[in-house]
């Protein structure tokens, strides 16, 4: 039975809910007025019901399907304005004792190399980061209790956090590790992360149980109330997401939104961020074998219902996708890209490893230095801020602040600042000249004087050599 605020995971994430939802979603498809009544609904910005949400995706009359996008676009641009915030993955370790079927470290992959990061390894690896321009990691690791123990996570983030090579500076370290318990929880949020983020790969039970045969991970329950125990050991930013392409889209959209609205409900804070990756190739893995794979054109409008239907939560999106949909989802509503990703552990130090203990095959391969010249090419501020967490803005009092809009106020001059700091310290001649022509742009565009007055002299405290201003 149905029920939002319900502890358990197949109450929250209720099959016949779902598929109730799928059927009226299908029935609704052309119903013009009810799909005006949504997107006049999803104007107002206070989000849709996994319901409304459903029905805005089915939709197949096309003068609305654009009028979603354009919604898309409006909502990103009056919730996130154009500045888009950097982060790169850290690999620690691919121990796993999982048997997820779509992921090369699953137990009985023989032939991919095992590796752990020793802390002397986290400090080059970081160092690295540091080099490129980076400040925030997520880091990565499979789950294994005797390789890899909460124990090894948090020496591992306090190592991260004890890094200062050169100007460089890691602030926000999210981290994504497998469902844990509460006493576990407690120890990341004392350890300072950001976001804790876990991905449900798929909401459908059956599904799900097909894909994790073995391993803690099988447990569906277990797994989808991770939030919940994260939220009961004090975590307060919380990142979800599925793996598109592991069953069909609609199921896992809606559930989803359903985890949204059960995370709203129950925990008293939405997810902070939504990633949308997408199956990939990579050792042991082949995409084709996975016959719901989703065609770029239903993965934009996936993006655009996202953004219309949860306005307040960022959207990330990785290296997974090519260059040519990543610049589609920006305008749509993606708000964190990574960028110069190594999906390997090591991958950041040493270049033969890359390949050979990958996660996934990278469709976009760029240096970090390229991605942030083709984002302000595109008119979007390239940002390495992470103030909020460290300015105690997480959980509601974030949300409160985000839903009203006013982030923003925080977000531009933190973006104009941060990418000033990059320019100075890490960014190639021809990257800063487009960088300074666009922080005058961006100058020019704020219209209160004592904002201004205020970046203005941030940024000449930064010429002069501070690091680390922030809003
Ligand atoms: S998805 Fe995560 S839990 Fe599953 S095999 Fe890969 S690393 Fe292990
Ligand atoms: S001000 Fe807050 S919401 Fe905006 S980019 Fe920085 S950390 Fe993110």
């Amino acid at each position: 039975m149905y029920d939002v605020k319900s502890p358990k995971a197949e109450e929250f994430i209720d099959d016949e809910e779902i598929r109730e939802t799928l059927a009226y979603a299908a029935q609704n498809k052309s119903n013009r007025a009810l799909i005006e009544s949504i997107i006049d609904k999803a104007a107002l910005c206070k989000g849709l019901t996994h319901r409304e949400a459903a029905v805005l995706l089915e939709c197949d009359i096309p003068d609305l399907v654009e009028r979603t996008f354009k919604l898309a676009e409006e909502i990103k641009q009056r919730f996130y304005g154009n500045r888009i915030v950097m982060f790169a993955p850290l690999y620690l370790s691919n121990y796993c004792v999982n048997g997820c079927i779509y992921c090369p470290y699953h137990a009985k992959n023989r032939h991919i190399p095992r590796r752990k990061l020793t802390q002397e390894e986290i400090r080059n690896e970081v160092t690295a980061l540091q080099d490129m321009g980076h400040k925030r990691l997520a880091i990565e690791l499979g789950e294994h209790p005797v390789q890899n123990p909460i124990e090894y996570v948090i020496e591992s983030i306090n190592t991260i956090y004890g890094i200062h090579h050169k100007n460089g500076d890691i602030r926000r370290v999210n981290v994504n590790i497998a469902a844990t318990s509460i006493e576990n929880y407690r120890k990341l949020k004392d350890a300072g992360i950001g976001t804790y983020i876990l991905f449900q790969e798929t909401y459908d039970k059956k599904r799900y149980e097909i894909l994790h045969p073995s391993g803690p991970k099988s447990d569906y329950a277990y797994h989808t109330e991770a939030m919940d125990r994260a939220r009961a050991g004090g975590i307060d930013d919380m990142g979800i997401g599925v793996l598109f392409g592991l069953t069909g889209y609609r199921y896992d959209f809606v559930g989803l939104m359903m985890h949204a609205e059960h995370m709203e409900a129950a925990l008293g804070v939405g997810p902070h961020t939504i990633s949308v990756p997408r199956i990939r190739p990579a050792d042991d893995i082949n995409p084709e074998e996975f016959a719901d794979a989703v065609p770029d054109e239903k993965f934009l409008h996936i993006v655009a219902v996202i953004r219309c239907a949860v306005p307040y939560t960022g959207m990330i999106i990785s290296t997974r996708e090519s260059k040519k949909v990543r610049e589609k989802v920006l305008d749509l509503g993606v708000s964190q890209i990574s960028g110069a990703s190594r999906t390997s552990v090591g991958g950041y130090t040493e270049e033969e490893r890359d390949e050979e203990t990958a996660q996934f095959d990278l469709a976009d391969k760029r240096t970090l230095d390229e991605v942030v010249a083709w984002l302000m090419e595109l008119g979007y501020i390239p940002s390495f801020c992470t103030a909020c967490y460290r300015a105690g803005r997480t959980g509601e009092r974030f949300m409160k602040i985000c839903k009203s809009g006013k982030i923003q106020d925080c977000c531009t001059p933190n973006a104009i600042l941060t990418l000033k700091e990059y320019l100075l310290d890490y960014a190639a001649p021809a990257t800063k000249a487009l960088g300074d022509k666009l922080i005058a742009k961006e100058i020019d565009k704020i219209d209160n004087p004592a904002l201004k007055e205020a970046v203005l002299e941030d940024l000449s405290r930064l010429e002069a050599g501070e690091r680390d201003l922030r809003f």
